[in-house]
């Protein structure tokens, strides 16, 4: 699968227009950009500006700037941020279990795009069901290290670009979409980025995202213990569900996922335990 064979899902960042396919590169008409093609399976296609929308967590809106500053080079022995092989044990195994967890969830549209898609969990996985996966990342570090992965496994329905999810190169083409680990930066950058996505999908097209009720401990996520996270990125149902509709998503299919592993004998604390995840299916009506 090459970039050549999925022109039609693509468009410039900036204007929307339809690209122009060479071999070194995709062309806009309208504003006479040209993206330049990393590889068969690999394309750039960053907007011109940084979006001003970029979060109020932490260090992010500083990574942020960093990564889309960054000019992409090659990196021989890139590791991406969050590789599940590289992660500690018990950590990796929440992570997956919500992969498994999502792939239940999604239906079996032939693409997929998986948008913020950093260190590959989710692609390599969906690589195995859908005939094509599209990951989309800013990270130079990430994507390096998703595309030599990529090659030296030899998965060859998977997709690279680097693009900016407040500024996606689809619109109103993608059957179907995952967002995960993102709507976690404060309410304008959720609602910036539900919108992104939102124009990226086709018409009846679907997305799969999800906020995080940070609170590792089950017992600080009950509201036993004091909320340590003071940065309001952490999110309740009902807050969740208001950006959401906020944003104009009508109505959201909800799945909570419990990341805890819970031994048989304490299933019943499925009950209780507000989930990590607060995971919403909408689709583009
Ligand atoms: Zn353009």
């Amino acid at each position: 699968m090459r970039i050549k064979d999925i022109l039609s899902f693509l468009c410039c960042p900036d204007d929307r227009s339809s690209l122009k396919w060479y071999p070194d590169y995709l062309s806009c008409p309208e504003c006479g950009r040209q993206y330049p093609v990393l590889g068969d399976d690999f394309v750039e296609l960053l907007p011109v500006a940084m979006h001003p929308q970029n979060g109020v967590n932490l260090s992010y809106p500083d990574l942020y700037k960093k990564d889309f500053r960054q000019k992409f080079t090659w990196m021989e022995g890139a590791a991406a941020w969050g590789r599940c092989d590289l992660a500690h044990a018990s950590w990796a195994a929440k992570r997956l279990k919500q992969v498994e967890f999502t792939k239940k969830l999604l239906l079996r549209t032939p693409v997929i795009c998986d948008v913020s898609a950093g260190a590959g969990t989710y692609t390599f996985e969906l690589a195995k069901e859908f005939q094509l996966v599209i990951h989309c990342d800013l990270s130079v570090e990430n994507l390096n290290d998703v595309y030599q992965r990529k090659n030296k496994m030899a998965v060859n329905n998977l997709i690279l670009i680097r693009c900016d999810y407040f500024k996606l190169p689809f619109f109103n083409t993608l059957p179907q979409l995952i967002c995960t680990d993102t709507l976690i930066r404060g309410q304008c950058h959720e609602k910036a980025v539900l919108a992104s996505l939102t124009a990226a999908l086709a018409k009846g097209g679907h997305a799969l995202v999800d906020f995080h009720n940070w609170w590792h401990n089950p017992l600080r996520r009950m509201g036993l213990m004091r909320n340590n996270f003071s940065d309001n990125t952490s999110y309740t149902r009902k807050a969740a569900e208001k950006i959401l509709s906020d944003s104009g998503i009508a109505s959201w299919r909800f799945y909570p996922f419990i990341q805890e592993q819970l031994a048989e004998q304490y299933q019943i604390l499925k009950k209780i335990i507000p989930p990590a995840r607060l995971m919403y299916g909408f689709t583009k009506q």
